[in-house]
């Protein structure tokens, strides 16, 4: 079993460091937040004072943080994980959702250290950090994700190697940007239909088995009944927040302008997410509840 570093033990980082520890790994973690690390010192982990303490002497560093800032300025620096990590040779994984150059800038920062670098973020929210069953998508080389493989298996239910350094970040970008795109779609049919005077299970039951059936219909119906698990059956309560899915936006907004891909829905999609999450300040609730934002541009 292996001695892991843990930075960014938050609301997906902590689950994952608890199923580390359920598999038989040492973790110590570092968090700016003292209730979070206690959470996993209360499961059993250890705390260490800094990032660069959690990761000196560790095979593994695992990192769950929210931007490419954050990632930036715990891996660079003097007292970065990178320079701590070089004497151990230790394989670092950043499983957190950022901006794919940061993530390869960094990834070849540590590959100039003789140290392997995988981003790894993830699919499947807090419910697949607690219940093991994430989806990871990897950008590493192969003898990087040979060796991220048996650990993030103890954290997910299925671990893809989406090619070299950055990749995981891109498909993660990109396959948000779909979702994004659909629950939007998804909640004008609904309140269309609303408004032709179809029920919503009607709705449901009809568009679920034809062709406009996605995960946003089928999986996360963005009105309450059709899917009892949905967020919209709690009054929204997150679920991904929808200040989440702004920032993924952004992150796909960013890449489509660095690399001049015309993504014309996902600006429209952001532009969406950025009036619901910051105008009208529901950032914190689920990404589906933008529902409410189309009831109430219709005016009903
Ligand atoms: P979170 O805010 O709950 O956790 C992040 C943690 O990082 C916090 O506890 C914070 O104190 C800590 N932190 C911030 N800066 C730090 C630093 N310099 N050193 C140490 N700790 C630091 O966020 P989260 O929901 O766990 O999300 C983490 C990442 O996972 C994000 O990139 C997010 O986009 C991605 N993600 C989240 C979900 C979800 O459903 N929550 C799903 C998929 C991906």
């Amino acid at each position: 079993m292996a001695e892991i570093g843990f930075i960014g033990v938050g609301n997906m980082g902590g689950p994952m460091a608890r199923n580390l520890l359920k598999a038989g790994h040492a973790v110590t973690c570092f968090d700016l937040s003292a209730a979070a690390v206690q959470a996993v010192v209360d499961a059993g982990g250890k705390a260490a004072a800094s990032a660069e303490e959690a990761a000196t002497g560790r095979e593994v560093v695992v990192s769950m943080l929210p931007k490419g800032d954050h990632v930036r300025a715990a891996y660079l620096g003097d007292n970065g994980v990178i320079a701590a990590a070089k004497a151990s040779g230790s394989l670092l994984i950043d499983c957190s959702t950022i901006d794919v150059s940061t993530a390869r800038e960094v990834a070849a920062t540590a590959a100039a250290s003789g140290l392997e670098m995988v981003d790894a973020p993830v699919s499947g929210g807090v419910g697949g950090a607690e219940g093991g069953t994430l989806t990871f998508m990897c950008g590493a080389t192969d003898d990087g994700f040979a060796r991220a493989e048996p650990i993030l298996s103890k954290m997910g239910a299925k671990i893809v190697h989406a090619g070299g350094s950055g990749n995981g970040q891109a498909a993660k970008i990109c396959n948000n940007m779909v979702l994004g795109i659909s629950m939007a779609a998804a909640s004008e049919a609904f309140v269309l239909a609303e408004n032709l005077g179809l029920d919503h299970q009607t709705f449901f039951d009809i568009v679920s088995t034809s062709s406009g059936y996605c995960w946003s219909i089928n999986a996360y119906c963005p009105v309450p009944g059709p899917v009892p698990a949905s967020p919209a059956n709690r009054d929204y309560q997150a679920g991904f927040t929808a200040e989440n899915m702004l920032k993924d936006l952004r992150l796909a907004a960013a890449a489509a302008a660095d690399t001049g891909t015309d993504t014309h829905m996902g600006a429209e999609a952001e532009k969406l997410y950025s009036t619901y999450a910051e105008q009208m300040a529901q950032g914190p609730k689920d990404f589906s509840g933008i529902i409410n934002m189309v009831r109430q541009n219709t005016g009903k």
